[in-house]
């Protein structure tokens, strides 16, 4: 009995891996012929300078209108892409668009030359051959200044080859671009070899602001994570922000800068400008 059980759960977990095979290989397919339709958008999420309360600016955060399954968010397509080798390509289509959409709205509103962009690049992409000459191009091409570009990589990155990363590292910062530590906390870096790295930013990990008014350790955590930065000449900022309470206790830890729903969500560029000024105009309000 005991082995007609094992050989039929063994027979619907193949049929189960073939149809997931099946899936994949055809979400594969499709996301190639999206790359070629542009049916990629770019969604922008405000950060906020918590001292000012006003927006420093935008992350970039690839979406796909797939024809029959509507938009899809890159949790459900970024493991297929980069399973395929197509990380790269849409990680760089996300900085062309995002450099190019950010110079068109810059030709109306004066606050716009003073907002950064922020950019995702996966950590196979990073440390790819190339990384460097596309950013130079893109920045020659788009004429998006160098030193308001932030690339967000994650913790990954630096766990790869050490020298060949540190000079990718130290030619991206020669470009005048800055380099962003994505979702810190959730990796492996120990904090003592963090100062190697010309790394600028910090960005604090939604779950430990998630849990840092319930949670003792998280909250210790999060205000560790300031203090250092703060002795590191680094900024930080908090992603994740959703309430009121978590924004005010991130501004009293001396935190210089949050993301969040609570601000904004990721939204198309036009929407997203629209929070910038509401954001300013509450601001001169205040001032
Ligand atoms: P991330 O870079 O850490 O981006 C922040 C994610 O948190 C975004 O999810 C954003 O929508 C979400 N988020 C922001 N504020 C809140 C909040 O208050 N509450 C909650 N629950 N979530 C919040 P999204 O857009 O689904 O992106 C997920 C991840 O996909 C990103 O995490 C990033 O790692 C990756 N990603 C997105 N776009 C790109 C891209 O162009 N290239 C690469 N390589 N990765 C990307
Ligand atoms: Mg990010
Ligand atoms: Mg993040
Ligand atoms: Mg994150």
């Amino acid at each position: 009995r005991a082995k007609a059980a094992g050989r039929g759960s063994s027979q619907v977990f193949s049929a189960e891996m073939r149809e997931q095979t099946i899936r994949e290989g055809r979400l594969e397919q499709e996301l190639r012929a999206a790359l070629v339709r542009d049916e990629l958008q770019v969604v922008y999420q405000p950060i906020i300078d918590l001292r000012t309360g006003r927006a420093a600016g935008f992350e970039a955060l690839v979406r796909w209108q797939h024809p029959r399954r509507g938009l899809l968010g890159p949790g459900e397509f970024l493991p297929v892409a980069a399973e395929s080798g197509l990380e790269q390509q849409i990680d760089r289509w996300v900085l062309r668009r995002a450099c190019l959409d950010m110079m068109a709205w810059k030709q109306g509103h004066p606050r716009s030359r003073l907002l950064t962009l922020s950019v995702n690049f996966s950590a196979e992409h990073f440390s790819a051959p190339g990384t460097v000459d596309f950013l130079q191009d893109v920045l020659h091409e788009t004429g998006f200044d160098p030193a308001r570009l932030h690339i967000e990589i994650t913790e990954s990155v630096l766990l790869g080859q050490t020298q060949a990363i540190l000079q990718t590292l130290q030619q991206v910062q020669a470009l005048g671009v800055k380099l962003h530590l994505d979702d810190f906390g959730t990796g492996y870096s120990s904090l003592s070899y963090l100062h190697h790295y010309p790394l600028d930013t910090l960005k604090i990990d939604r779950s430990f602001v998630l849990s840092m008014l319930e949670n003792r350790s998280s909250a210790e955590l999060v205000r560790t994570i300031v203090a250092m930065t703060r002795n590191m000449n680094l900024s930080a900022v908090a992603e994740g922000v959703e309430n009121q309470e978590q924004f005010a206790a991130l501004q009293a830890l001396g935190c210089e800068f949050a993301q969040g729903y609570f601000f904004s969500r990721p939204l198309p560029l036009a929407d997203a400008c629209q929070v910038v000024e509401e954001l300013d105009a509450r601001q001169d309000d205040r001032e």
